[in-house]
């Protein structure tokens, strides 16, 4: 069998991008509004500030404000709330997102339910999640498992009647994602740490996507030929030559001789987090603004 195509989350998310550029320009000229972004980071893990820096470098390069809150680790709940609200009210900021994770101090769900749901571009807060549940055209959806959905769409349009397999069941990625997939009319399976017999599971799916953080623990022979592979899994392994690496769920060499389509990691679901983190930036500013949503 010939290798899979490759889904370039790279070269989709950089398409997403100028069509967010091109629709903020238009924002901007038309309705003189400048599409805002807060990000708020607590504590010094060092993949979070990579991550915040990188949203805020892409969302200046799409012509919209970046605003970064930096709190130490130790900054108190109510602190962080007060700052949420504030954010709430400031009409500059159109999206907000408390990077993740928090210390364990402070309540996760208390902080994302503080946020302005019209404002809660990842997609985190219950209402946001009630309206992808009840299929509610144009909910906030979070980032990563629109990504996956657009990366999946870019090789086949028609997913009615697939069999989709999810293998993770988080808040961020799993659950929504399978929803995501749903409202496609697939076929959903969401598998997990307790789900018996995985690999047959994965087998019989013609989406498969992988979000355990487990590396490399989709095998080639877990994969249905012709099957699609998202690999969400981003997970950092030293080689034998002592270097780190990143590394999906999946092992890309076997399966790329299975799969009919798969993405790499790197370069396949990352970059469409970010771009949809922009898309949904600007969604949420039309929105405040009574203006017309972008068809992307
Ligand atoms: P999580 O730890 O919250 O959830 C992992 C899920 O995987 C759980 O539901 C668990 O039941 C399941 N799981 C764990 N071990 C398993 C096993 N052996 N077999 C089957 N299921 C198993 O993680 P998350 O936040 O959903 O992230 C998942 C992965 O995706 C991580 O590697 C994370 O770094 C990555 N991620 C990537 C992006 C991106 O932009 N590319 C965004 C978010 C998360």
């Amino acid at each position: 069998m010939s290798e899979a195509f490759i889904l370039d989350g790279k070269a989709l998310a950089s398409a997403l991008h100028a069509q967010v550029h091109d629709a903020v320009e238009t924002v901007k000229r038309q309705n003189h509004v400048t599409p805002g972004l807060a990000v708020v980071l607590v504590g010094e893990d060092p993949a979070s500030h990579v991550y915040v820096r990188t949203k805020a470098e892409r969302c200046r390069e799409a012509g919209m404000a970046s605003f970064i809150h930096r709190l130490p680790a130790s900054v108190r709940e109510q602190d962080l709330l007060t700052l949420v609200h504030g954010l709430n009210l400031n009409y500059d900021v159109h999206g907000i997102l408390v990077q993740l994770p928090l210390p364990d101090h402070i309540a996760e769900h208390l902080v994302l339910e503080a946020i302005a749901p019209d404002k809660d571009v990842d997609g985190f807060h219950v209402l946001n999640a009630g309206r992808l549940l009840n299929g509610v055209p144009g909910a906030l959806a979070p980032c990563t498992p629109v990504g996956c959905l657009l990366l999946i769409r870019s090789f086949a349009r028609d997913l009615s009647g697939m069999r989709a397999v999810v293998v993770g069941r988080s808040n961020i990625v799993g659950k929504p994602m399978a929803l995501l997939l749903l409202q496609q009319d697939c076929t959903v399976t969401v598998a997990h740490s307790r789900s018996r017999d995985l690999a047959e599971e994965c087998r019989r799916a013609d989406i498969l996507v992988a979000a355990a953080g487990r590396p490399k623990m989709v095998q080639g022979d877990w994969i249905k030929p012709g099957a699609i592979v998202v690999d969400v899994g981003i997970n950092r392994i030293t080689g034998d030559d002592g270097k780190v690496r990143l590394v999906g769920d999946v092992d890309f060499a076997a399966a790329r001789d299975v799969a009919g389509a798969i993405t790499p990691v790197p370069g396949g679901v990352g970059p469409m987090t970010v771009a949809c983190l922009l898309r949904n930036t600007l969604i949420a500013t039309c929105r405040q603004h009574n203006l017309e949503l972008p068809g992307f």
